[in-house]
């Protein structure tokens, strides 16, 4: 059985692989970038380079050669002598490719190859030069229009101002083409360094980022295991919780519709764990819930699957097993085994419901809901495991959903209670009344419990219902004041409530948090929920008799309690089943059944209510079968609160007169 889900996404790799490419392009741009800026500022340095060796070529090699006369007039022939031993040594020595001087107008008045003087209007750079602005630009040599022969090696271009002469003044223009690759060596060294050291940092920024991210993928990619353990594990029990449930159900269901193999779907929910919960507390509830599943999940085979549904409720997923009911019988034992929960030995019981899929249907939620209805079914029955049969369908999901609404409803106020009076045979006194639960649904309209209560009795919310209804009916009861006299209450209860070893001292709590004398409130239990559990009920029902609450066996007639069982039970009070009552007239074998549960319930000193009256008839028959209390139609339907109130009062106006029928 697979509780966990440690595979690791296989995509991880293909991840990384994209990532490392996808980061590796940010980076080269980033290369790209730098590697253009430098190379623009090594330019930069190679012209300024070459302006600074214009400069001092002019200071140091020409304006030293020249009188001081302004070039205008040409150079005079010891100036040329001189500038052309120079230039020619500078260019033998290759420090310099060209020179030429110009006047101030621009004009060329030497040329170290006598290119030049033919260019009708001088360069630009030269009239800016003569002004004093000095100009130097990367070119290459012969590519101005002046210049003659094929285009050349790259140069730097200078032009600068010449000043001779004491005190120096401008007289000529300097123009200078330099050889630029001793200038671009010198640059091109600085650049390979400032290129190595770029890659380096690249190379390590590229590492850091790959190693950044790679640590936060895998933060990340914790986290995201832990959330989608979070999303499909019960945290309480480590089991799949419903979705992941419901995901492998569907799985399993396809595989058996394809492979035409059978799968079951189960579920168990376990009896009474709300008991064992507040009685224990729910720090011990939990601990009990993580051993049953525990055992569960060691007891189901590999391929199977067991999931906490919620609650007290797991599912289970069980392959190609020919006989399902058998290995649910198994874990069904398997809960059974006792656990010692903070010391209190404990065994509990379990009742499971299940489908087998693909023939009782082959969509995962019908499925489910019809596991649901089985296990239902197996709690109402006491049957233990129980296989979906559509003659189940009275359990309809309507009526599923129904329960599930309850709880709600019960928080949210829709519930009321509508009383119906007993009256006392003899003198049509009222001396008790019925409380009868009834909702208020939203949208159904006013349910009766016969819609809701089989199936709320068979779940945990049995509890809080009839706690709800006990506290009502006892808070109207003494709303109704001290004019009612010794009006009793009668309450009904389920055999789930008696189930609850504190249902007694619950019960005489709430009669003293209501400030009401316990021999005023009547429980009704009916026969056959009595049956259910009878050692458990006479230990409940003795500790409400000893708090002074009255005891009443509702619908009796219809179980088969044994007179024994009944002689030792702390009863008050026999109410008859109204099934025997309201047509004891047409049916001789009914009034003989309530004239012997009559005389039965005398016999053990008790009182016997006839319930169901709704003839003049029936009700003399009665009179005359000596039955002291009668409930019914004729009588008094049930009413809600007020009404009873002002119907109440009316009976005690009009005291002498027989009881007339309400509504
Ligand atoms: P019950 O305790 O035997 O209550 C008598 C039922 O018979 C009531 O139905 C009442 O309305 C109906 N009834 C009264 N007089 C006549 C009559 O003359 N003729 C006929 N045909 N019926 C009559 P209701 O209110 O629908 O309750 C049905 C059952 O639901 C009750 O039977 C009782 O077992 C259960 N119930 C009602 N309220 C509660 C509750 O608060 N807690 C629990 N645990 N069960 C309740
Ligand atoms: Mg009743
Ligand atoms: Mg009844």
């Amino acid at each position: 059985m697979e509780r966990g889900n440690s595979r690791a996404p296989q995509s991880t790799r293909r991840l990384f692989t994209h990532f490392a490419a996808i980061s590796l392009v940010p980076v080269l741009l980033f290369g790209a970038v730098l590697v253009a800026s430098y190379r623009a500022e090594a330019r930069r340095h190679g012209i300024a380079d070459g302006r600074l060796e214009a400069a001092l070529l002019a200071q140091t090699a020409v304006e030293p050669l020249l009188t001081g006369r302004p070039l205008e007039a040409g150079l005079t022939p010891e100036e040329t002598a001189r500038v052309r031993t120079m230039v020619d040594r500078s260019i033998r020595q290759r420090s310099v490719l060209r020179l030429r001087l110009r006047d101030l107008d621009g004009r060329v008045v030497f040329s170290d190859d006598g290119s030049g003087f033919e260019e009708s209007t001088p360069d630009h750079e030269a009239l800016d030069a003569a002004r004093g602005d000095a100009a130097t630009k990367l070119t290459r040599l012969n590519s101005d229009s002046n210049d003659i022969g094929p285009s050349g090696v790259a140069a730097v271009e200078a032009y600068r101002q010449l000043r001779a002469g004491s005190p120096a003044a401008p007289v000529g223009v300097l123009e200078l083409y330099l050889p630029y690759a001793p200038i671009a060596k010198n640059v091109s060294t600085g650049l390979r360094n400032l290129y190595r050291d770029l890659a380096v940092g690249l190379v390590a920024l590229y590492l850091a980022l790959f190693l950044i991210s790679v640590l936060l993928s895998r933060g990340l990619r914790r986290e995201l295991t832990r959330n989608k353990h979070l999303a499909e594990y019960d945290t309480l029990t480590g089991l799949p919780n419903r979705t992941l449930f419901q995901d492998r159900a569907r799985d399993a269901v396809k595989g058996a519709v394809r492979w035409g193999e059978r799968v079951a779907i189960a579920i168990i929910d376990l009896d009474r764990f709300k008991e064992i919960n507040d009685t224990l507390g729910h720090h011990n509830g939990d601990r009990l819930l993580r051993e049953l599943a525990d055992r569960l999940a060691a007891h189901i085979g590999p391929t199977d699957t067991v999931a906490r549904l919620g609650g007290d409720e797991f599912g289970l997923i069980l392959r190609g097993l020919p006989r399902p009911d058998d290995a649910l019988a198994r874990l069904r034992a398997v809960i059974g085994r006792e656990v010692e929960v903070n010391g209190v030995p404990l065994s509990v019981e379990a009742s499971a419901g299940y489908v087998v899929a693909p023939h009782d249907g082959d969509d995962v939620d019908d499925l489910l809901q019809r596991a649901d209805v089985a296990m239902y079914v197996a709690k109402t029955e006491h049957a233990g495991v129980v296989r979906y049969d559509s003659v189940h369908d009275h359990y309809d999901a309507a009526t599923l959903g129904l329960i599930a609404e309850l709880r709600r409803a019960i928080v949210d106020g829709h519930l009321v209670l509508h009383y119906q009076p007993k009256f006392a045979v003899a003198d049509g006194r009222v001396e008790a009344v019925e409380a009868l639960v009834r909702w208020r649904h939203p949208t159904l309209g006013l349910l009766y419990p016969d819609r809701f209560l089989p199936l709320v009795e068979q779940t945990d919310l049995i509890d809080d219902l009839t706690e709800w209804v006990l506290q009502r009916a006892l808070a109207d009861l003494r709303d109704l004041g001290p004019a009612v006299g010794e009006l009793a209450m009668a309450v009904n209860v389920s055999a789930r409530n008696l189930a609850r070893p504190d249902f007694a001292r619950r019960v005489i709590d709430m009669l003293a948090a209501a400030g009401v004398e316990p021999s005023r409130l009547i429980i009704e239990i009916t026969e056959t929920a009595l049956l259910i559990e009878p050692a458990r009920a006479a230990v409940i029902l003795a500790e409400l008799a000893a708090g002074g609450v009255s005891i009443s066996i509702d619908d009796f007639g219809r179980g088969q309690t044994s007179l024994g069982y009944l002689s030792e039970l702390p009863v008050h009070e026999l109410k008859i089943d109204k099934t025997f009552v309201s047509d004891m007239l047409a049916q001789p074998a009914h009034a003989a059944i309530v004239r012997s549960i009559v005389d039965l319930g005398h016999n053990l000193a008790l009182r016997v209510v006839a319930e169901g009256v709704e003839t003049d008839g029936v009700l003399s028959s009665l009179r005359d079968s000596g039955c002291d209390v009668a409930q019914g139609y004729l009588l008094a339907r049930p009413v809600p609160v007020e009404d009873l109130t002002a119907w109440l009062a009316a009976e005690r106006a009009d005291a002498e007169r027989l009881p007339s029928p309400v509504a």
